[in-house]
């Protein structure tokens, strides 16, 4: 198989060959048609996340070894059955559930493999992913079929939409008028903003630095949308939310962010924290006590809701991320633009096998 892969990080990916892996046991190995160019995928390649104080977590250490095909947002066809691989055929269509932990352990079984803390085997970070021709689905129930969506556009439901969708999931349930507060409106705020739309969420306040980004928020159907730069952004979040707020779902959760949402949350407030942008929150104590309030990361999703998600994509009521395509050999010049900030939407590897 060919591989696109992170040889050295922060290095230019290289165009490798490598072993096509032979499926064993219930292993499935499936071509890949499509993957998604994730914002992730730009820590992965650098090798760290910022974990505030000027403190780095490496991905070295973490046990991420390279070289490495990336790439967690796959879909592909069925190649090859392993002698104990049931349910799916040669030649399906499936997308490629990417969070896969040991496979034995109860939360692997009961499909949350995203929360399996015996082992991480995530496709695209600790195993080679959709940078490739080919990648391994270790189980025939992390293949999910798209139906009739648009196989790029599933392709980004296995991070970025179930990123979303998962973490909404935590904010719920809140009466379709209560106001849920969304930080950040790149391409994961926009998904937030037709997840919630698709589940009839009515009051969507949106919180971004960029006036663009919040004009476009507001026309995908945002009911409010706050500037998020500068002192007063909390007062300005009730302002727009007619008070302290339910839930607020940071997407971006840096230290200032993070801040100004958990600052604007009420009596029972959540705050959902996905982003990986990096930095610390200083909680007072007696306040979180008496308030009674939830501060809550949310890692990706699971398979259930992967399959949740794709059902109401189906139902044709969620509003599809904008997407592009790019050859897969071009992978490389597709992660510098994420990089430098030229991305819209998403942009969406097409291999050759498409
Ligand atoms: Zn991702
Ligand atoms: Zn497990």
């Amino acid at each position: 198989m060919r591989a696109w892969a992170v040889v050295e990080n922060g290095k230019p990916l290289k165009e490798i060959e490598l072993p096509t892996p032979e499926p064993k046991g219930t292993e499935v190995l499936v071509e890949v048609t499509h993957c998604g160019v994730c914002h992730s995928d730009l820590h992965i390649w650098e090798g760290y996340y910022d974990i505030g104080g000027g403190k780095r977590m490496s991905l070295g250490d973490r046990g991420v070894t390279l070289p490495l095909a990336m790439g967690h947002e796959i879909v592909g066809r069925v190649a090859k059955l392993g002698p104990d691989a049931k349910g799916v055929k040669v030649g399906d269509l499936r997308i490629v559930y990417p969070w896969i932990g040991c496979g034995q352990c109860e939360k692997c079984l009961a499909e949350e493999d995203n929360m399996c803390a015996v082992a991480a085997r995530s496709l695209g970070v600790y195993q080679n992913g959709g940078y490739g021709t080919h990648v391994i689905a270790p189980h025939p129930r992390h293949l999910i079929d798209p139906g009739t969506v648009d196989p790029a556009v599933a392709a980004t439901y296995a991070c970025s939409g179930i990123t979303v969708y998962s973490a909404i999931k935590k904010a719920m349930p809140l009466p379709p008028d209560a106001p849920i507060v969304v930080v950040g409106a790149g391409g994961l705020g926009m998904n937030a903003i037709a997840v919630l739309k698709a589940l009839k969420h009515r009051n969507i306040v949106v919180v971004d630095v960029s006036a663009e980004k919040r004009e476009a928020a507001l026309k995908a159907g945002a009911a409010k949308a706050v500037d998020g730069s500068g002192e007063g952004v909390t007062k300005r979040i009730v302002e727009a939310a007619g008070g302290p707020v339910q839930a607020v779902i940071d997407l971006v959760n840096g230290t200032a962010t993070a801040r100004f949402a958990f600052d604007a949350l009420g009596k029972g407030g959540k705050l959902i924290q996905v982003g990986l942008f990096g930095g610390e929150l200083t909680v007072p104590l007696p306040i979180m006590a008496i308030r009674a309030l939830t501060v809550q990361g949310s890692y990706v999703g699971n398979p259930k809701e992967l399959r949740e998600l794709i059902q109401l994509s189906q139902q044709g009521s969620l509003q599809a991320l904008p997407v592009a395509t790019v050859p897969q050999e071009q992978a490389n010049d597709a992660l510098m633009r994420l990089r430098d900030g030229k991305v819209t939407g998403r942009l969406v590897l097409k291999s050759a096998a498409a």
